[in-house]
């Protein structure tokens, strides 16, 4: 075992760690400053206040928490055993408020990015983080007005573009 916190103290842990600037927050700005590009962060006039704002991309990312965002079959998503109805009272609404700024950003037509908590763990990162990216180019590809599709299909090519940037 990585920690030695019972479920119950991680829960007490994690809601310590819901507001802005958490690790995998901060992983997933180096990495994007890193790979060249620019953004705003935290910006509240978005619905949502999104925690990456990509501007040039029309999009924004949400880097969640998995506990406070109710991420389905994570083994981070483990209701606690006192109170357990209200926390799942708690969640349900989180993920409805949550499900209701997407839809609005997507009606003001941001694209809309959503990363957990568990696809950041130094474990994990690496292929979430380049799978990202790859994301990142198909949408500006889509902004272009292009074909995605078939300027997709060769291997890793779209990763140049992320070093070009
Ligand atoms: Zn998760």
């Amino acid at each position: 075992m990585a920690d030695k916190l019972t479920p119950q103290q991680r829960h007490i842990c994690m809601s310590h760690i819901r507001g802005k600037n958490t690790k995998p927050e901060l992983i997933v700005r180096r990495f994007l400053h890193a790979s060249g590009y620019r953004f705003r962060i935290h910006v509240k006039r978005l619905p949502g206040t999104p925690d990456i704002v990509m501007r040039k991309y029309r999009t924004v990312i949400f880097v969640n928490g998995c506990f406070w965002h109710g991420h389905s079959d994570c083994s981070l998503y483990v209701l606690p055993k006192t109170n357990t109805q209200f926390w799942q009272d708690k969640i349900t609404r989180n993920k409805e408020r949550d499900e209701k700024t997407y839809s609005q950003l997507k009606k003001m037509g941001w694209h809309v990015i959503r990363l957990w908590e568990c696809q950041l763990t130094s474990k994990n990162r690496q292929k979430h983080l380049d799978s990202l990216l790859y994301t990142l180019n198909h949408l500006m590809l889509i902004n272009m007005g292009a074909k995605p599709i078939k300027a997709y299909s060769t291997d890793d090519e779209p990763m140049k573009y992320a070093a070009e940037e």
